[in-house]
């Protein structure tokens, strides 16, 4: 591709608008079968704006799918025994199949701790030990959602990772690490970059496809973008910001994803895909 030439944009709000479509069908379908209304707890822990405003819109989206959701606001106070008792109560619950704990949980919590109290079966946000390691094997289980959703994102626009050098900035427990892991499985031979790596451009420029998933604002830059390679910004800043500096990235790129409109309306797409798999699961019915 010609320097002068700009990527194809990958439109995740269409694709994740089919994909909640065809979930809200399956939701329909369990619903009817079973008289069970597939369902989603939501916990959150204070009032972070952001974190409110996260929740609301995910239950938002369930209530168009046909998910009903059940939302437990904790105080800010709650310490990390009583989140685990929640998040222990609801795993318990037959009347939830898929539990969300919005993150971050406030500094004084023990996340990890707290993570590991969602039952596997339905931790549909893919938080858990049990749901890395599984996605890590290969075998069944629920992959987190920004990670699940890239990867369908990627299918969607026939991109095979087989054989290609995936670089992966950023390498959180919920987005980097399960990203990288999941194209390992596709083939791809991964790099992984943070904080302490020395001469990121260099390694940034031998990528055919860069997963951003950093939180800095343009910190990935057009030049260093592989021509023809495959960009996807994981990234989310304030004022609509990625982590790919998008207006230089494109001119050299041959796909890249938009920030707003490319990754983040997939994961609440995987979200509510996961939490119907999870209640199809759990009430013995057929998913698909
Ligand atoms: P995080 O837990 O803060 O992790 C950030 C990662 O970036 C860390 O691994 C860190 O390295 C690395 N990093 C920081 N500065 C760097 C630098 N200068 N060069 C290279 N690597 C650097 O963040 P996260 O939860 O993974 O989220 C990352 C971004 O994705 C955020 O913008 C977030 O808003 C966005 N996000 C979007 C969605 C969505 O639905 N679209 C979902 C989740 C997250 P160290 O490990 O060395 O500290």
């Amino acid at each position: 591709m010609s320097p002068t030439q700009t990527a194809q944009l990958m439109n995740g709000t269409g694709l994740a608008r089919r994909i909640i479509e065809e979930t809200a069908a399956r939701a329909a379908r369990i619903s009817q079968r079973t008289n069970v209304v597939p369902c989603l707890a939501t916990v959150l822990v204070g009032e972070d704006p952001a974190s409110v405003t996260y929740v609301r819109m995910k239950r938002a989206r369930c209530a168009k799918a046909g998910i009903t959701s059940r939302h437990v606001g904790l105080p800010a106070t709650t310490t990390t025994a009583e989140l685990v008792d929640t998040l222990a109560a609801l795993s318990q619950d037959p009347g939830v199949h898929g539990i969300l704990l919005q993150h971050p949980a406030g500094e004084h919590i023990d996340e990890r701790t707290a993570f590991e109290a969602i039952a596997p079966e339905k931790d549909v946000d893919g938080v858990t030990m049990h749901s890395f390691g599984a996605m890590s094997f290969g075998l069944p289980g629920f992959v987190s959602c920004t990670p699940g959703g890239i990867v369908r994102l990627l299918d969607e626009y026939d991109v095979d990772p087989a054989g290609r050098h995936a670089v992966v900035v950023g390498r959180s427990a919920i987005l980097g690490k399960p990203i990288g892991m999941l194209l390992l499985a596709e083939d791809a031979t991964v790099t992984y970059c943070h904080s302490r790596t020395a001469d990121l451009s260099a390694v940034v420029r031998e990528a055919d496809i860069v997963i951003a998933a950093v939180g800095r604002p343009r910190l990935i830059r057009g030049e260093d973008i592989k021509p023809g390679a495959v960009v996807i910004d994981a990234g989310y800043n304030p004022g609509n910001t990625g982590d790919v500096d998008f207006d230089t990235a494109r001119s050299r790129a041959r796909l890249i994803t938009p920030v707003p409109g490319g990754v983040g309306p997939m994961t609440i797409a995987v979200l509510l895909a996961q939490t119907v798999d999870a209640a199809a699961r759990q009430l013995g019915v057929q998913g698909r």
